[in-house]
């Protein structure tokens, strides 16, 4: 059985009043025992150690960031290493998000380092993977796909790959309100399964959490979530809002169940 996931990546949003205020409508919504799917909320570092105490003893929240270096520790100004997450709650890391890997310039080789960096302080990484339009259209996302997963992840041994959840996030649904189809998803992480199973066996394959990501809403989630190799979803807008969000984990445990 695997492990059904929803996240909430917060990206750049909120200040302090406003994420208060947002963790607290969570509270009112989201039941505080640990059910299925494990919740996943991923805010601004600053703000990680506030929600840690706010959600308190709530087994349902768990907590995640959206970056990590590759290092430890040491004179990397701006940076925030993993041990330093780990140290404070944080049980997952977004690593390789489109936008990361836009604007920051990261390149495959570095994520790879972030997983490793990750992994060895105990964080399980959020990996994303997905194809820009153009790619799509020219009907070559599979082969995108795979290398993505091919450079940054197929160094780990069994045991380290047993520890990452993968996201496959399709570029032009990212931010756009246009999803990929429910058929589009499942065929994609299909083919994800498929890969895993070629490099680590079909049992393997069989346990990795693929949460779908691309403009995942209260009105899609369901359908998408239905699909037999979608495990839950990575969502960035839709879980600014606390009742929307809810929904979203209302959809995901019908699969649970
Ligand atoms: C994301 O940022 O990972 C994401 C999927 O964003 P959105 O849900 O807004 O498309």
């Amino acid at each position: 059985m695997r492990t059904t996931i929803v996240a909430g990546n917060w990206k750049m949003h909120g200040t302090l009043p406003e994420v208060q205020r947002l963790a607290k409508q969570l509270i009112d919504v989201i039941p505080a025992q640990e059910s299925s799917p494990q919740i996943v909320i991923c805010p601004p570092f600053l703000y990680l150690m506030m929600l840690r105490e706010l959600f308190g003893d709530r087994a349902s929240f768990h907590l995640g960031a959206q970056n990590c270096y590759t290092e430890p520790s040491g004179a990397y100004t701006g940076e925030i290493a993993a041990p330093m997450l780990a140290s404070v709650g944080v049980e997952y890391v977004i690593i390789g998000h489109s936008e990361r890997r836009q604007y920051f310039g990261e390149s495959a080789e570095m994520l790879a380092r972030k997983v490793d960096a990750a992994l060895h302080a105990g964080i399980k990484p959020i990996f994303c993977c997905g194809e820009p339009l153009q790619v799509r259209q020219r009907g070559e996302q599979n082969a995108y796909v795979q290398q993505q997963l091919q450079e940054s992840l197929f160094h780990l041994s069994a045991g380290q790959l047993q520890q990452v959840v993968i996201a496959y996030e399709p570029i032009w649904a990212i931010g756009t309100g246009v999803n990929a189809t429910a058929q589009q998803a499942q065929d994609m992480h299909a083919f994800i399964r498929a890969v895993l199973a070629e490099h680590y066996g079909q049992q393997l394959a069989a346990s990795i959490t693929i949460l779908y990501g691309g403009s995942v809403k209260a009105s899609n989630a369901a359908e998408l979530f239905a699909c037999a190799d979608v495990d839950g979803g990575l969502v960035g807008g839709a879980s600014l809002k606390a009742e929307e969000f809810a929904q979203i984990i209302r959809a995901c445990k019908l699969k649970s169940s």
